[in-house]
């Protein structure tokens, strides 16, 4: 796989002075996505709210672990809609760490983060991609949800057998595809529901396509696979680099199954290109594999 250096030419360094000057965290640098030259080089890039501390610490995820030092910061929202106003999104990703340090796990700061999106940028569609709100999930998705959001996306990660495992005790492969479902019904709108699937940590395809009919029973409409890249030797190592062609069988098993949209391929992720993956599906343009 081979990925671009930032370009002089792209809108790369203005993306990371405009975020870093406002302070704010974005899963692109945190998780050490391999996209970043290409999203932020486009004058995009995937906000991490809730600080930069998760209480997680999945087998595979580069994001800091540990316990937060300080609640969320109320400030955060502003000055995420106002840098979203100013890269002149119209598709705003907003994701965030666990944080089961919190009595809310951080839905009222997702609300809020929510509502200053709209109120500067009404124009623009907001997908969340939320963490599983542990313990509080119901009142969490009625709050994230009360806001409207256009996309709610929560990953599942893995198939069922390796979830555990890659993910801990606290998380649940059953619990995710409740939430998918759950937020449907809470939402009482059309909002199109999302999650993404890791390979490459020792699944097998089979699994991968098990995974996708369980996504599919809990109606959700929009799948990402990608290719799994060790952050570090702390983290699980690689089991398989899946083949282009399997990445396209993927696609095909994904849109027999009736999703309105499958995004397949090595470098994909959860936000990658989330813009497309939301247009397409709603514009029937289905899958589509890089
Ligand atoms: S794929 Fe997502 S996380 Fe990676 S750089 Fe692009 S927007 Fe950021």
């Amino acid at each position: 796989m081979k990925v671009r250096a930032p370009s002089a030419d792209s809108r790369y360094f203005e993306v990371r002075e405009l975020l870093h000057g406002r302070r704010l965290n974005t899963i692109c640098e945190e998780a050490r996505c391999p996209n970043i030259a290409e999203c932020w080089g486009r004058g995009t890039a995937t906000f991490q709210i809730l600080g930069d501390t998760c209480t997680r610490a999945c087998r595979y995820c580069y994001v800091h672990s540990g316990k937060p030092d300080s609640p969320p910061d109320p400030l955060e929202p502003l000055r995420l809609a106002q840098a979203a106003a100013q890269m002149g999104l119209r598709h705003v990703v907003v994701t965030s760490v666990d944080r089961d340090d919190v009595p809310d796990r951080g839905a009222g700061h997702y609300a809020a983060t929510i509502r200053a999106l709209k109120k500067k940028l009404p124009e623009a569609s907001i997908e969340v991609l939320t963490p599983d709100f542990l313990g509080v999930e119901d009142e969490a998705l009625r709050t994230v949800l009360a806001e409207l959001p256009d996309v709610f996306n929560h990953n599942i990660e893995t198939v069922r057998r390796l979830h555990r495992r890659m993910r801990g005790a606290k998380a649940s492969y059953d619990k995710a595809l409740w939430l998918l479902r759950r937020a449907k019904e809470v939402a009482g709108y059309p909002v199109l529901t999302k999650s993404g699937i890791i390979v490459g940590l020792g699944e097998t395809n089979d699994e991968v396509v098990e995974t996708m009919r369980d996504l599919r029973e809990h109606d959700v409409d929009v799948v990402t696979i990608g290719q799994y890249l060790q952050p570090s030797s702390r983290h699980a190592t690689i089991d398989r680099w899946v083949h282009p062609d399997e990445f396209r069988w993927f696609r095909e098993q994904g849109e027999a199954l009736g999703f309105g949209s499958v995004f397949s391929g090595p470098l994909v992720r959860s936000s990658y290109r989330a813009d497309e993956q939301r247009h397409a599906a709603e514009t029937g343009r289905g899958a589509v594999a890089y």
